[in-house]
């Protein structure tokens, strides 16, 4: 290869990443925090960070471990594999052992090294999470969406893949499901599930599933689709949701054992560009997988949370006209101002776009428009992430409140107040519309 401007012979460019921005997450916490260095008062509901602290018993494993030094095994230090997949045994049935578990500096990390190791199409459902079609852009694979409705929850059905997949049976390809869902909060149930995974057998898909959120469904029920689907599905996680972790930067894969050699070449590839994945970070994410009664706690009481909060900003949500879906996990909601078009329009405003930028200059909260996730650029929907309140305070005071009772309206507003200013803040900016 001469792809060295300063070797002799032919260069070779590779155009993929032309038109590419900074992702549109990163991008928009980057403003928010420069907005807010230059004295604006920003309400982040921008990037999807957990609001909740890292669980202290995760925090102090990781001071006991801040002297490891060593570069560690590219696929991940061993004693952690087995954790992640003694976890996965546990929690979602996932039959595997630590021989198919990789290691990662964040999913996102291995959702790039999959694309590049694997030579399928992508296909995806919109709305979906903002970098899985930048990612094939880059490596220059095909990109497939499926296009989803509020009517099927935002949620791929099963009669749609097989439609798509009848175009061209068995070709090589690689789904990616993501439940519950980044942007929209739904999910998939038992019955869904299953439909997918036998029209995916049938047609030989290879399935992403990205259930980095599974462990905050918000009443604890989370089903992974890999039992249903054992032979070809990759389940994708981390602690960056779930363990408050955003900023740890670890991720997994869990491999079924017909797809070893895919892990091997991910590894390889690994073995070339990142080496190994944060050494004190791997000890510490040992106690995170191997839980424990506080780690029960912290999720019982994050999800509690969440729900509650999540429920008191739809009905907000839907006073203003949007259509919009309650949250059924995950800290995002995916309202629809379609209804509101023509007071927008009045407004100077007819994308997606423009309405978070206006948003944004007129009130001072920052969301991420719907195009961002794949969805057409007329179409107003936006991601709200749900996030910007202290976490720790919020979690604290759900535990003085007895586990079978909902946390009521008075409490979310007591304890995620900015929040809920904010959606107020949409509320009385669209109110304000003519
Ligand atoms: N997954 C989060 C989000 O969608 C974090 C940022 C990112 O990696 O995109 O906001």
């Amino acid at each position: 290869m001469h792809n060295h401007p300063d070797s002799f012979g032919e260069v070779h460019l590779n155009l993929n990443v032309r038109g590419l921005g900074v992702s549109a997450t990163v991008a928009i916490n980057d403003r928010s925090n420069e907005l807010i260095r230059r004295g604006r008062d920003v309400i982040k509901l921008g990037l999807g960070q957990s609001p909740f602290p890292v669980p202290e018993s995760v925090v102090e494993a990781l001071r006991e471990n801040a002297h490891q030094k060593a570069y560690l095994p590219v696929k991940g230090l061993y004693e952690l594999r087995e954790a992640v997949a003694e976890h996965h045994r546990r929690t979602f049935g996932i039959e595997c052992t630590a021989d198919e578990v990789l290691i990662g500096p964040g999913s996102k990390e291995l959702m790039f090294l999959l694309q590049l190791a694997y030579y399928g199409d992508l296909v995806i459902s919109s709305p979906s999470w903002v970098s899985y079609a930048p990612q094939a852009q880059i490596i220059g694979r095909n990109i497939f969406v499926l296009p989803t409705s509020i009517e099927s929850n935002w949620q791929l059905t099963a009669a749609q893949l097989e439609e798509f997949c009848a175009k061209d049976h068995g070709r090589p390809r690689i789904l990616v499901l993501n439940y519950p869902s980044n942007p929209t909060g739904c999910t998939l149930s038992h019955g869904q599930l299953a439909d997918i995974a036998e029209v995916a057998r049938q047609n030989h898909v290879v399935v992403l599933s990205d259930e980095i959120y599974g462990k905050i469904h918000h009443t604890g029920q989370h089903e992974s689709i890999v039992p249903l689907y054992p032979e070809s599905t990759i389940f994708s996680g981390g602690l960056s949701k779930w363990c408050g972790a955003g900023g740890w930067r670890l991720g997994l894969f869990v491999f079924p054992k017909s797809l070893r050699w895919l892990l091997d070449a991910m590894a390889a590839v690994a073995s070339e560009t990142f080496t190994s994945t944060s050494a004190p970070i791997q000890y510490a994410a040992i106690r995170a997988f191997q839980g424990g009664a506080d780690i029960d706690r912290y999720l019982v009481r994050s999800r509690r949370v969440l729900s509650a909060l999540g429920n008191l900003l739809t009905r907000s949500l839907e006073k203003t006209g949007a259509d919009i879906l309650p949250p059924e996990g995950a800290f995002y909601l995916f309202p629809d101002f379609s209804p509101l078009r023509d007071k927008l329009r009045r407004k100077g405003i007819n994308t997606s776009v423009e309405i978070c930028e206006k948003l944004l200059d007129d009130t001072g909260v920052a969301i991420l428009p719907g195009s961002a996730f794949s969805r057409p650029a007329d179409e107003l929907t936006a991601r709200l992430a749900y996030v910007d309140f202290d976490g720790a305070a919020a979690l604290e005071a759900a535990g003085t409140v007895p586990e079978g009772e909902a946390l009521d309206d008075d409490f979310v507003r007591t304890h995620c107040g900015r929040v809920v200013e904010a959606v107020d803040r949409i509320g009385d900016w669209l109110g304000s519309m003519e």
